[in-house]
């Protein structure tokens, strides 16, 4: 598997928007839209993760989060290598990582902040089940962030809204008035976009990377296909796995991500880190 077998999937977008703002998703080479600094969107980030941090109950269970960080430890080291070995710079250069894990056996969930603040929920471990399986969930998680998602769709949004601004001018102010009377109430997690989907070509290239990402920390990403049938059987149940909603999970998903597999398994064999 290459980078342009990777294309071949997800198609390359380029921006059309403005030209001179934009960067490269490392690895895949996809070109994205980054008019907001990094440093900016991780500052915000980092200071939501310390009030989620005060707000949620932490689990007490220091075994499971010894494991996590044992396993986030893994990916950081090997994607900092991988970079550092193909003379690319290191995107996580400025990730300050840190990993909690919160006391809800109800939320199936797991999430990376910008700049590498990571939350699992315990209820997630009824559907990650083993290390791999962490692996899987924390390596697609990290894959966002490492591709700079939330930069990416955070800038785009600003054109929208510079759009919405204009096109708010012309409709003599209705448009704002409408965002108004239904009440702008944001929970702590939404302002930094945790719980708003990424776009298909995004979740799709996060899948990719992390599948790539856990590989080399030298994880068995055969797991990755059964972690996301797990979660569809879940998602039959009572209760919606919160996953599932930000990451909708269909027949065609896990196809392409068993497609993937084996090319990366030999692509990217486990790295040694020095
Ligand atoms: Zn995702």
């Amino acid at each position: 598997m290459n980078r342009r077998k990777f294309l071949g999937y997800v198609g390359c977008g380029c921006c059309n928007i403005i030209l001179t703002s934009c960067g490269t998703v490392p690895i895949t080479d996809r070109r994205q839209l980054q008019l907001i600094p990094e440093s900016k969107l991780n500052a915000q980030a980092a200071a939501i993760y310390e009030k989620v941090k005060k707000k949620e109950k932490l689990s007490d269970d220091t075994k499971t989060l010894n494991k996590i960080i044992e396993i986030g430890k893994k990916i950081e080291d090997a994607i900092s290598e991988y970079f550092y070995k193909t003379s690319v710079p290191d995107p996580t250069v400025n990730f300050d990582w840190e990993y909690i894990l919160i006391d809800n056996k109800k939320m199936k969930n797991a999430w990376c902040m910008p700049g590498g603040k990571i939350a699992i929920y315990t209820g997630m471990l009824e559907i990650t089940k083993n290390d791999n399986g962490l692996a899987a969930v924390m390596g697609h998680e990290i894959a966002h962030a490492v591709a700079k998602h939330s930069v990416e769709r955070a800038s785009r949004s600003m054109v929208i809204n510079l759009g919405t601004q204009i096109a708010d001018i012309a409709s003599g102010g209705k448009i704002s008035q409408a965002n108004r009377a239904t009440g702008g109430s944001i929970g702590l997690l939404t302002q930094i976009g945790i719980f708003n989907p990424f776009n298909r070509k995004q979740e799709s290239e996060a899948d990719y990377l992390g599948l790539i990402f856990s590989s080399l920390s030298g994880f068995d990403i055969r797991e990755t296909v059964k972690i996301w049938e797990r979660m569809q059987k879940a998602n039959k149940g009572k209760e919606l796995a919160e996953f599932m909603s930000t990451h909708p999970s269909s027949a065609n998903r896990i196809k392409k991500i068993n497609d993937w597999v084996n090319g990366i398994i030999l692509d990217y064999p486990p790295i040694k880190v020095n």
